[in-house]
């Protein structure tokens, strides 16, 4: 196996807290073993186009901190096209570069996936997205910034709530994945959380409202995961308006400020764990594998397996909040 002298680093997706902390440990952990370090702006696109530079251990200095990602990202629709990744392969080639380090989602490690088994090119990911939704890992880096983030929204929302005596849907991040909107609830004790692992199995809202939902309260909070399969926050009110006009309902739907701020001390030491875990990696011959974290300790994921659809969820979540809501 060929010894990897240099290495890029991009951040692709969506961005979340802690991919700044994630390229800080990569960088200096490559430089601690030997290897030059190349940094890739915009993701796949900046592969695409060879927007890069050389990174030394200054240019992560003072960033751990910070939320977003100095590196910028970008969603590239060529990188999804084999004549884009072509391009992207030809850049690699230029440049010197033998092996990357992708830090994103789902769809940014499907690319990896891909790009590596077309160019047999050594690629470790790092699971970096609030949506918590890769498996194969607890926890992915920026999850539970944006998930602390949403309980202090929440809590504020509250204070409404139980002032005007009113129902309100919030709605979160997550996609296909109900991680933020059960355990927000819980953090924030909330009511319910409509999410879209429950979604064809059964009408949520409906048996919220057949067990006497909100019958011994004033106000209630209930978190709605976004998109198509709950049918988000303001689906869930027109409903309650139509079905229960004596509800003073309200919505309030969280967006983007999920993603930003500085990374909770948790989502430091995992990303920074995690980085470093990536040149470990790479140095022991691993290929085309995610970092996770299982039980507090690192572990290598397939792409394969850390990109299957319906990461398996935690049932107890949804008996404790049901239990505490009472
Ligand atoms: P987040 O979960 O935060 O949205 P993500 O990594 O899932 O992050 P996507 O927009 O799905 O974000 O993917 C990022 C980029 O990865 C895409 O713009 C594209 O360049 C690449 N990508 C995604 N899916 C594929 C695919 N099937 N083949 C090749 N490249 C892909």
């Amino acid at each position: 196996m060929a010894t990897i002298r240099r290495i890029g680093i991009l951040t692709s997706g969506g961005d979340a807290p802690g991919m700044n902390a994630a390229i800080r440990a990569v960088t200096r952990a490559a430089i601690f073993s030997g290897m030059e370090v190349k940094g890739i702006m915009r993701g796949y696109k900046g592969l695409i186009s060879d927007e890069i530079e050389t990174f030394n251990s200054s240019s992560v200095s003072n960033i751990i901190q910070q939320g977003g990602t100095i590196l910028k990202t970008a969603r590239s629709k060529e990188f999804m096209t084999p004549e884009g990744r072509q391009i992207a392969y030809d850049t690699l080639v230029r440049e010197g570069i033998d092996a990357l380090v992708v830090i994103g989602g789902d769809g940014s490690l499907t690319g990896a996936k891909l790009f590596a088994q077309e160019y047999n090119f050594p690629i470790v990911g790092l699971p970096g997205t609030i949506d918590n939704d890769l498996s194969g890992t607890d926890m992915t880096i920026g999850y539970d910034t944006a998930l602390n983030t949403i309980m202090e929204a929440v809590d504020k929302i509250r204070d409404t709530a139980s002032s005007h005596e009113r129902l309100f849907f919030i709605e979160v991040m997550g996609r296909e994945c109900g991680y933020l909107a059960i355990n927000g609830a819980i953090a924030t004790g909330a009511e319910a959380a409509i999410i879209p692992e429950m979604a064809y199995e059964k009408d949520q809202l409906g048996e919220l409202i057949s067990q006497g939902f909100r019958k011994s309260k004033n106000s209630s909070l209930v978190l709605v995961t976004e998109g198509d399969i709950t049918g988000g926050a303001m689906a869930m009110a027109e409903r309650m308006k139509n079905e229960y006009p004596q509800y003073d309902v309200r919505v309030s739907i969280l967006g983007h400020v999920q993603r930003g701020g500085s990374p909770s001390a948790s989502d430091r030491i995992l990303a920074s764990r995690m980085g470093a875990a990536a040149v470990d990696a790479l140095n022991e011959g691993q290929r085309n594998v995610m970092i996770g974290i299982e039980n507090d300790k690192i572990v290598y994921v397939p792409f394969s397996k850390a990109i299957k659809k319906n990461k398996p969820f935690n049932d107890d979540l949804m008996n404790t909040l049901r239990i505490l809501s009472i």
